[in-house]
């Protein structure tokens, strides 16, 4: 049995703690910490999810290789159908944490499949990249990545910052591998992954001169000299006055590498500009088609929030409020045709393995970073000052001011306790920290969004569609003057 159990997880996390900081305290076991437990006990609840008798279909897949029950996340697609099957796993893990969690296990191992998927890449480290994605395969790993420099001076390459190893570098070689040190942001779930995955990316490319910060590599969260530096956690306890951050709190932090071995074997660039100046371009094949999923759940959420906390005071009969929900809506549709479009369009590589088309991924990628907030002012707009005037706690009602709050904080035709529950969900994601975490994930979680688009959508866009028909009318315009000319000569 390869694909593991919540428990599991947990086990192992709790065995092998990343060595993690929360102001001065070291947090010594992650699945107990009150502030860090409450995600991780989210990811072992998507473990167990692998297991559930209705669910097993389209969560885990017999392995050829080993022939062991495996998670689909793993299932390397050899057909449209295969696809479909990973897109059924996607959506279930998203739709467990009703899209709050960008770092269920799938975003990561949907990043080591497209690199698995284009070993080749790698060179001679290619054979490190395939048998890492085995192993994480075989262990059932929960996978972080860093990819960005700490924001020391943005305006400086590598090599110009304050120290050496302000960014991370490599220190020396020894026969069993790397020494690297300095830091990288930001790990999501650092706090409670097995092991972290690591590559430059930046607005800059990187230069010859930077080789030694040109590497890429992976290693255990509990590896020695490896710490997390936590940012504050936005967990709160009660699940009923705080039921997203009482779960979905996905802890991020900066990692830094303080001499750090990295074995020979996980080395996957070493020293190489070029190609970490290109891996950018195989490491979104499938995480776009895992992202689309999971924002598409997220805006269906808060799209049905938006129904129910309009419908319950009646300001869903206002025209300008049913426009703005709406525009959820169409959102959401989006999001659908582009996975349906990726799936359809998809194309097997040299390899036989099926690659989503990634051109309408990209598409919703580089506006999902701009759709996400505009659905919080959604909120704000047609949810106005219900966001603010929920009692502080559900306390409330055992008090001597209970008959103030079911008469004044009722809706139409429902009681106070439900209509606070639906406003107090609102609030979380409109207007608390907790919700201005997300609108900062969607943003920037797949990079600088001014880059991205600029990048993706302008400079390497395939532009021959547009030009050939604006060519087209050139041309005719051109054929019909020089027939003109030719009939008055
Ligand atoms: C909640 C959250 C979770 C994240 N999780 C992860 C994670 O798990 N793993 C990971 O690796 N990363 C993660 N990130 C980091 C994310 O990839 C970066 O935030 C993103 O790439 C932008 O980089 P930055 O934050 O350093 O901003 P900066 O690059 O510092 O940008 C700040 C501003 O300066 C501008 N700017 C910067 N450089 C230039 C330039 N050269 N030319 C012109 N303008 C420039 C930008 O356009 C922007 O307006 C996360 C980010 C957030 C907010």
């Amino acid at each position: 049995m390869v694909a593991i159990k919540g428990v599991d997880y947990l086990n192992r996390l709790k065995k092998n703690p990343p060595e993690t900081w929360m102001g001065d305290e070291r947090i010594v076991d992650p699945t107990s910490h009150p502030l860090v437990a409450p995600p991780a006990n989210s990811i072992a609840k998507l473990y167990d999810l692998q297991w559930d008798l209705d669910k097993k279909n389209h969560m885990l897949y017999t392995d050829s290789t080993t022939g062991e029950l495996t998670g689909t996340q793993f299932l390397v697609p050899r057909s449209k159908e295969d696809l479909k099957k990973r897109r059924l796993m996607h959506q279930e893990w998203a739709e467990a944490s009703y899209g709050f969690m960008g770092r269920s296990t799938d975003f990561m191992s949907a990043m080591l499949l497209g690199w698995y998927a284009n070993a080749e890449f790698f060179g001679e480290y290619a054979e490190n990249v395939r048998k890492y994605f085995d192993y994480i395969r075989e262990k059932d790993l929960y996978l972080t990545h860093v990819l960005i420099n700490p924001q020391v001076d943005r305006s400086q390459p590598p090599s110009k910052q304050p120290d050496e190893f302000t960014y991370l570098g490599v220190v020396r070689e020894t026969e069993e591998g790397v020494i690297v040190r300095g830091a990288k942001m930001m790990a999501t779930a650092g706090p409670y992954a097995d092991e972290v995955l690591v590559f430059p990316f930046a607005n800059q490319q990187v230069s010859p001169e930077d080789y030694k910060y040109a590497i890429s590599f992976a290693v255990p969260m509990s590896t020695p000299g490896l710490r997390v530096i936590a940012r504050e956690s936005y967990v709160k306890e009660s699940k009923q006055d705080y039921p997203l951050a009482s779960q979905f709190d996905e802890l991020d932090g900066i990692l830094v590498f303080d001499d750090v071995l990295v074995p020979w074997d996980r080395v996957f660039i070493y020293q190489d500009p070029a190609k970490v100046n290109q891996v950018l371009k195989y490491t979104s094949l499938y995480t776009g088609h895992q992202s689309t999923i999971r924002l598409m759940t997220k805006l269906q959420f808060v799209a049905g929030l938006a129904m129910k906390a309009t419908d319950v005071i009646n300001t869903n009969v206002f025209p300008q409020v049913q426009d703005l929900i709406g525009e959820l809506t169409t959102y959401i549709e989006l999001c659908r045709a582009a996975i349906t479009a990726a799936e359809e369009n998809a194309q097997p590589n040299e390899l036989g393995i099926y690659i989503p088309d990634f051109r309408p991924l990209s598409a919703i990628r580089n506006s999902g970073n701009r759709w996400y907030p505009r659905s919080r002012e959604i909120l704000q707009l047609i949810l106005a000052g219900g966001l603010m005037y929920q009692p502080s706690s559900f306390s409330v009602f055992n008090s001597p001011i209970k008959e103030d709050i079911e008469k004044y904080f009722r809706g139409a035709d429902i009681s106070a306790k439900e209509k606070i529950q639906i406003y107090k969900i609102a609030s979380e994601l409109a207007v608390s920290g907790f919700g201005s975490r997300h609108e900062l994930y969607e943003r920037y979680y797949a990079g600088d969004p001014l880059f991205l688009r600029i990048n993706s959508q302008y400079k390497n866009y395939d532009k021959t569609e547009c030009l050939s028909l604006v060519e087209g009318l050139l041309n005719q315009i051109n054929f019909e003057d020089t027939n003109v000319l030719a009939k008055t000569l």
